[in-house]
């Protein structure tokens, strides 16, 4: 992998303000996002995972550039694309691009897979137009649709097959970053391993990077290279995929992953069960985040937020606690 990241975000907010009233006065702001930081590498899939409303996905959109972002910086192949306008990030829309949750709401059921394809090209493509129905039929086979599917309409085709006409029209500017925002957890679980195993042979072929949010731990586990685990909209330990399973230090990661169903139900995980609900990220608790539903928290996690440190086999997290 090369040493150099396609996608790099730092110390990056998204404060969504609260308003009341005839005047809309903003009476608070929820913290969906608060000071995330990571890099993504070519041909490397980091994984953000955390529970519904953790603020995974509004990573996603930041990075995207779909809303604009309070605080911090995106960088893409090393330029700053933070807060640059929709005609700005024309030229950037080719670098990054998005696998969508919702196969059939992200597609216009009024076009035809070739025309759902073959938009990207047209919009943003300098292939000359004589050549984009060949292109057009090149990444549907690419994604394992024939090419009869060119006349079809989204309502015509299975919701995994709809997940792979999402994943070519992605695919059509030849992107080096795709932010994926849950693109699996519509589908039935015997097609979940099909779609992925595709997104893992594209990047292989083409060497891209993803964000891939997901709250679902087998699917991250199948497809990550690094983890990323967030809680009230921090990241709160990252690390690679075999060592975030096999020993997770911040508590938080340690009850998901204790959680989590694993493949072999005789197999047994050491519980470690968190008690009481999200905190509201309008109203964060002081000190650690996560000290309302730790059972280790001691005094100090009440008043002193945790950085996200380097520990000493290398992953990084945030907690008092763990070296
Ligand atoms: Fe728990 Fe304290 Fe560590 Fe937070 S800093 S995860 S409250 S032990």
């Amino acid at each position: 992998m090369s040493a150099e990241p396609v996608l790099a975000v730092e110390g990056l907010k998204k404060h969504f303000p609260v308003e009341k009233g005839v005047l809309r006065r903003v009476v608070a702001h929820v913290k969906a996002v608060d000071g995330v930081s990571f890099a993504i590498r070519p041909g490397e899939t980091l994984c953000l995972v955390g529970e519904s409303g953790c603020g995974k996905s509004t990573v996603g959109k930041l990075a995207m550039g779909l809303i604009p972002a309070t605080a911090g910086t995106i960088r893409l192949h090393g330029t700053d694309i933070t807060g640059l306008s929709r005609t700005q990030m024309q030229p950037w829309r080719k670098r990054i691009q998005m696998v969508f949750q919702d196969p059939s709401a992200s597609l216009n059921p009024r076009l035809t897979a070739g025309a759902v394809v073959s938009e990207p090209l047209e919009n943003f493509g300098d292939i000359p137009a004589s050549e984009r129905s060949d292109r057009t039929v090149a990444l549907l086979k690419k994604v394992g649709l024939s090419s009869d599917a060119m006349h079809k309409y989204p309502f015509e085709f299975s919701g995994g097959q709809k997940q792979r006409l999402g994943i070519a029209r992605a695919l059509a500017l030849n992107p080096s970053v795709i932010v994926a925002d849950e693109p699996v957890s519509a589908l039935d679980v015997s097609v979940q391993a099909q779609v992925l195993n595709l997104m893992m042979d594209l990047q292989e072929e083409f060497g891209l990077a993803y964000l891939f949010v997901s709250h679902d731990l087998g699917v991250v586990e199948h497809i990550g290279h690094r983890i990323a685990v967030m809680y009230l909209g921090r990241i709160v330990e990252v690390a690679d995929r075999d060592a975030i399973f096999a020993n997770p230090r911040h508590p938080y990661t340690r009850a998901l992953i204790s959680a989590a169903p694993l493949p072999d139900p005789r197999a047994r995980r050491e519980k470690l069960v968190i008690e009481g609900d999200v905190p509201s990220p309008q109203n964060p608790p002081p000190g650690c985040h996560f000290h309302t539903r730790c059972p280790f928290a001691v005094a100090r996690c009440r008043v002193d937020s945790p950085a996200l440190r380097t520990l000493k086999d290398g992953r990084l997290a945030a907690c008092h606690l763990e070296d």
